[in-house]
């Protein structure tokens, strides 16, 4: 059997310069009041996965103060040690030793967000051939008032479906998917945003949305609209608010407690014409083959060409700690190339 083996040496331990995937230019058009906490400049892959051992950290720092013994394991057992499949180049599969399937966990969220992209694309783009419709990405934000986290998540679901029963919207709007982006400011006010994939019928005055949003909220006409070009994209940029609703390293120990308290609360959903779609919609041959990446990357099995390169899959255990650095080694080294065992 092939060793397992690593391209570059790993005597260098210095962050070296990755170059990160594609974003989408979309992201570029949101408002800076509107998301500011989350944006960031463009992070690397090793970049994202230290991140997520900070803030995993973090929590279970903070569940350990509220004495949530059980929680606090849970989230240090959750993707520990790791199974990856990998060409010493290219990640084309990661499998954990357990998944803790809390909210907030950001390994979790980010399978619960791929899981979402992998099972809402194909829809989407039948959706829109069957319907002949365009998404675009609709943010819509409320005035901030003393109040919980609960009764602000509660105002803006409420004013978004009076909105959608408006005949202006049924008038422009054929459906689509919603998810909530949640941050809080300095002065403990929750500000909270409602991330809308809507499928447009047809084009109209955004002034006139403006004014459809403040008839229903009383008070907040502050929103932003912006066509989706590509849709893999918008989705991907959607979507990454149920991996990360709020930046939970600025999160404290009663923020946790709050967060615990809001059972079962969805994060993420679908409306109008386009949630019937899902419920009914049978894949044909052709809309199947709008890919579907992770039941392609689920058969991949070690002496597997690599989908990116070509050279064949290894196998290769590690811990969650050792990940960030394997990201920064595998993709800043040249194809074909082998160095030393990586264990
Ligand atoms: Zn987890
Ligand atoms: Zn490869």
């Amino acid at each position: 059997m092939r060793q397992a083996t690593l391209a570059t040496v790993l005597t260098d331990s210095r962050c070296l310069p990755v170059a990160s995937e594609s974003k989408s230019a979309s992201q570029t058009y949101l408002d800076k009041r509107v998301t500011k906490s989350q944006r960031g400049t463009k992070r690397t892959r090793s970049q994202r996965a230290r991140e997520r051992l900070q803030t995993k950290e973090h929590l279970v720092g903070l569940a350990r103060e509220l004495h949530e013994g059980e929680l606090a394991d849970k989230l240090d057992r959750c993707h520990s040690r790791l199974s990856v499949l990998t060409c010493g180049r290219h990640i084309a599969r990661i499998i954990p030793n357990f998944t803790c399937e809390f909210r907030l966990c950001p390994d979790c969220g980010r399978r619960r967000s791929q899981k979402l992209q992998t099972k809402y694309l194909p829809l989407m783009k039948a959706f829109m051939l069957h319907n002949k419709v365009t998404p675009v990405h609709l943010v819509l934000t409320q005035t901030h008032r003393k109040e919980s986290r609960k009764e602000s998540v509660a105002r803006i679901r409420n004013s978004f479906t009076k909105l959608t029963r408006r005949s202006f919207w049924k008038q422009y709007f054929k459906g689509g998917t919603w998810s909530l982006e949640f941050t809080k400011d300095k002065n403990g006010l929750h500000h909270t945003h409602l991330h809308i994939i809507g499928f447009r019928r047809k084009f109209f005055d955004i002034e006139l949305l403006r004014d459809e949003w403040l008839a229903v909220t009383g008070d907040s006409h502050v929103l932003h609209l912006k066509p989706i070009l590509d849709l893999a994209a918008g989705l991907q940029e959607v979507v990454k608010y149920v991996s990360k609703p709020l930046d939970i390293r600025r999160f404290g120990a009663d923020d946790l407690k709050e967060f615990l308290g809001l059972k079962n609360m969805r994060m993420f959903g679908t409306f109008g014409e386009f949630r019937d779609f899902c419920k009914d919609f049978e894949p044909s041959d052709n809309d199947a083959a709008v890919g579907d990446l992770e039941s392609f990357s689920r058969d991949l099995v070690e002496g597997c060409a690599c989908p990116q390169c070509d050279e064949p899959l290894f196998d290769l255990r590690m811990s969650a700690k050792e990940l960030p650095q394997f990201y920064e080694q595998a993709e800043s080294s040249p194809p074909g190339k082998v160095g030393t065992s990586w264990n």
